[in-house]
């Protein structure tokens, strides 16, 4: 039998609506407009398209945006000027550099330079400060939109056993962080998981992930994730992006996992839309800050 399939950009469509809502009665009570600046630097496709669905998901909320789009050859000075100039304008509230950078930028220094206050992406290291101790100011995107494909889905995390592959700063390292906490901002049934951070020197993958009750892939290898390695029934929830001669393919053997998991994410179609959601959600946090009512 087939899992249930997880739709991320039905969640994310219904996620956007409930926000603009907020979007508007926030602008009514402030008189301010939530605005995003998004900051590309060189010409990658693949930012390119980020960037625009980015822009297209602030129009769908009545949110702001603005593009600082640089050539290549920018200067690591020049980036560092323009982040502090979006820094001090009170006009934007949230800024986003898109990743990857060029190799001459030192990427962790134009991250660390984002106030932590306009920190939409939640890089900063006080906001993953903020986040290991439990009390976050941002929720990392994709992470935070894991969790909310898996809530609206009612499936807990609570007390499960989550094998997350993957370690990077991005997903799998803060997901692990918000899964394993007492709490979460979608309650206890959303956190108190048991999880295990697997990695490329992790001995024996397939018997750890064949013990999860949740199995997330963010590991950026397609179809990595083979029917053998997941035990039945259990929730799949694919990250990859993987852009392939066949197509955008995620790292999960979607086919094949369907047959065995109790619930799988698509790709396309799964957590990409729901990052880009919680990004409307941390602008419109980030312009509460600003306006001092958070
Ligand atoms: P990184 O390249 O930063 O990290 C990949 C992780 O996978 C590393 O921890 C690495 O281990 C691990 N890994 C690689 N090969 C293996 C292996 N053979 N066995 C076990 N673990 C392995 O990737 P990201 O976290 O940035 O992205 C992962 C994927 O998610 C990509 O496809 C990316 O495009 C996608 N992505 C999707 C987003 C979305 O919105 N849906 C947002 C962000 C990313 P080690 O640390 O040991 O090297």
């Amino acid at each position: 039998m087939s899992g249930q399939l997880l739709d991320g950009k039905a969640l994310a469509k219904t996620i956007k609506t409930e926000l603009a809502g907020e979007v508007v009665e926030f602008i009514e009570n402030n008189s301010t407009v939530p605005k995003l600046a998004a900051v590309l630097v060189g010409d990658d496709a693949a930012s390119d398209v980020y960037v625009r669905n980015k822009r297209r998901a602030c129009e769908q909320v009545s949110i702001e945006s603005e593009l600082h789009r640089l050539p290549a050859d920018t200067t690591q000075e020049d980036l560092l000027n323009l982040v502090a100039r979006l820094n001090k304008s009170i006009e934007v509230h949230g800024i986003l550099v898109q990743l990857p950078l060029p190799n001459h930028i030192d990427t962790t220094k134009i991250l660390d330079a984002i106030h932590p206050r306009k920190d939409v992406d939640a890089f900063h290291p006080e906001n993953v400060g903020r986040l290991s101790q439990g009390r976050p100011r941002f929720l990392p995107c994709t992470p935070n939109g894991v969790m909310q494909i898996l809530h609206r889905h009612e499936i807990s995390t609570a007390g499960k056993h989550i094998a997350i592959v993957g370690r990077s700063d991005i997903v799998g390292k803060p997901l692990a962080m918000m899964m394993a906490q007492k709490t979460s901002h979608l309650g206890p049934d959303a956190a108190n998981g048991t999880v295990t951070l697997c990695h490329s020197r992790t001995t024996d993958l397939a018997s750890v992930t064949r013990q999860a009750d949740i199995l997330v892939a963010a590991i950026g290898v397609p179809k990595f994730i083979t029917a053998e390695m997941v035990k039945p029934g259990a929730a799949v929830i694919d990250v990859g992006i993987n852009r392939t001669e066949d197509g955008l393919v995620g790292d999960v053997d979607f086919d094949a996992v369907r047959e065995v998991a109790g619930a799988i994410t698509p790709v396309p179609g799964g957590v990409g839309p729901l990052t880009v959601a919680m990004l409307m959600q941390n602008t419109l946090t980030a312009a509460r800050l600003q306006v001092g009512c958070e």
